[in-house]
C-alpha cells in the first residue's frame, strides 16, 4: 500500500511526511478494501468491528467511536433515518477519520503532530493525541469559536493563535509540518478510511441494505466520499444493487461545490468565505472537490444550498423532536426543503426539474423512485458544541 497522487499518479511511502504531492495534487491510497460481512468483528461494538476492512494498523487508539444509533425523526413533512453521529466520543463525526489516523501515525512512530481547525477536527485530533500521547499544536483563526477552543485545550493540546482568515492558519500549520507531522483531516486519506465505515454501519443497519439517498452537510466532503468509498465497497462485493444517491449540502454564504455542479466549471471557483452560522462547512476550497463532484454525479445526487434561516429552523426542528445538533449539522435536514416537493403538488406527477430561478434550478426531487428505500442523514455535531 502507497498514497498516490490523484493528479499526476506519482507514488508516495506510506512514511513519508508530505501531506500532497510536489504537483500539489492530493493523495488518495493505492488499494482499496474488499468488504467482507464474515470479516465483521460482531462483537466489536465501534467501527473497529470493520478492522479487516481497514488499513493494516498495529494497535487501534480507539475511545469507542463509530456504531452510531439510526433513529426516525422528520422534517418539511418527511420522515427519514437520523444517524446521531453527534454520540461520538468528541461530540462530532471527525472521531470516526480520527480513530484511523492516530492509529496509523503510532503505527509510524509519529510523537509530534500539527493542524489547522477552528473546530470539531481540531478537538478530535486532541483527543485521540492525548489518548495515543503525541504531542499535538492546533493553529487556530485568532477568532475562532470559545467552546470548541475549550475542548481543545481541555485535552492538553498547543493551542496558537493565528491573526487573519482561516487559511492563514492553514499556512502557519503547513510550515509548522515541515519539524513535524501536518495531521491533517483534509488531505489525509486515512481519514476517509475511516468515514467510510458509516456506510458499513448503514448496511448493518439496514438489514443488509443501502439508503435510497443521503444528505451531507459539506465542507471538504469527507464524510460524503467515506460514504461513497464505502458504498463503493459494497456495491463491488456485490452486496448492495445500486448507489445511494449522495446530496452535498451547503451554506449559501459559501458553496464553492454548488457552482461547480450547477454551472458545470472545470475549475474551483473563487468565492468568498462569506458569514454563516454554519462554520464546519464554511470552506472555500474543498481540496477533494473534484472526487466529491463525480461521487455526486455518478450517484443521480445533487448540490444543494440553504440560508442561515433555513438552518436556525431545522435545528429548532430538530431539537423539537429531542435531537440536539449544532448549526453546521442542521445544514443536511435544511437542505430538505429542496427536495421536498410542495404539499399542493403531493400526490400529483412533478414538474421535472421544479422551477426555482432564484437558486439557478432545483434537483431532481428526492423521492421519486425511492420507494421503500430510506432516506438517511448523519446529524454529524452536537449541539453542545455551540449551545446558543
Ligand atoms: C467537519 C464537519 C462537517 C463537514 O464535514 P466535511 O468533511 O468538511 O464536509 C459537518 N458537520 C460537522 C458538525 C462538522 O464538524
Ligand atoms: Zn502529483
Amino acid at each position: 500500500m502507497s498514497f498516490v497522487c490523484t493528479e499526476c499518479g506519482r507514488e508516495f511511502d506510506l512514511a513519508t511526511r508530505r501531506w500532497r504531492c510536489e504537483c500539489d495534487g492530493v493523495f488518495e491510497l493505492s488499494e482499496r478494501s474488499r468488504f467482507r460481512p464474515e470479516a465483521i468483528s460482531a462483537k466489536i461494538f465501534s467501527l473497529w468491528r470493520y478492522r479487516a476492512m481497514l488499513p493494516k494498523l498495529k494497535e487501534p487508539i480507539s475511545l469507542g467511536e463509530g456504531w452510531t444509533p439510526l433513529v426516525p425523526a422528520q422534517a418539511y413533512h418527511r420522515e427519514f433515518l437520523a444517524k446521531l453521529e453527534f454520540f461520538a466520543p468528541t461530540g462530532s463525526f471527525k472521531d470516526r477519520g480520527t480513530t484511523v489516523l492516530v492509529s496509523f501515525l503510532r503505527g509510524l512512530g509519529v510523537n509530534a503532530v500539527v493542524e489547522d481547525s477552528s473546530g470539531n477536527a481540531a478537538a478530535s485530533l486532541s483527543a485521540y493525541c492525548a489518548r495515543a500521547k503525541i504531542r499535538c499544536q492546533i493553529f487556530v483563526p485568532a477568532q475562532a469559536s470559545p467552546a470548541k477552543l475549550a475542548q481543545i485545550r481541555a485535552y492538553g493540546a498547543e493551542l496558537i493563535p493565528i491573526e487573519g482568515p482561516r487559511e492563514n492558519a492553514a499556512r502557519a500549520a503547513q510550515q509548522a509540518a515541515e519539524s513535524s507531522y501536518y495531521a491533517s483531516h483534509v488531505y489525509s486519506p486515512l481519514i476517509l478510511e475511516g468515514t467510510k465505515t458509516l456506510a458499513y454501519e448503514l448496511w448493518e443497519q439496514l438489514g443488509g441494505r443501502a439508503p435510497g439517498a443521503m444528505l451531507f452537510p459539506t465542507g471538504h466532503g469527507t464524510l460524503l466520499l467515506g460514504a461513497y468509498y464505502g458504498f463503493r465497497d459494497l456495491f463491488d462485493a456485490g452486496l448492495i444493487e445500486r448507489m445511494p444517491a449522495l446530496y452535498a449540502v451547503q451554506s449559501q454564504a459559501c458553496a464553492p461545490l454548488f457552482r461547480v455542479f450547477r454551472e458545470n466549471l472545470s475549475e474551483l471557483p473563487d468565492v468568498s468565505q462569506g458569514e454563516t452560522i454554519a462554520e464546519g462547512i464554511r470552506i472555500r476550497r474543498p481540496a477533494r472537490w473534484r472526487a466529491i463532484i463525480r461521487a455526486i454525479r455518478e450517484t443521480g445526487g445533487s448540490v444543494i444550498t440553504v440560508s442561515d434561516d433555513e438552518i436556525i429552523a431545522a435545528r429548532r426542528e430538530l431539537a423539537r423532536q429531542g435531537l440536539y445538533v449544532e448549526p453546521t449539522a442542521a445544514v443536511a435536514v435544511a437542505g430538505l426543503r429542496d427536495l421536498t416537493p410542495p404539499p399542493s403538488l403531493k400526490g400529483r406527477p412533478l414538474p421535472h426539474p421544479l422551477p426555482d430561478a432564484e437558486r439557478g434550478g432545483s434537483p431532481p426531487p428526492l423521492g421519486e423512485g425511492l420507494g421503500e428505500r430510506s432516506l438517511v442523514i448523519p446529524l454529524t455535531g452536537s449541539g453542545l458544541k455551540a449551545p446558543s
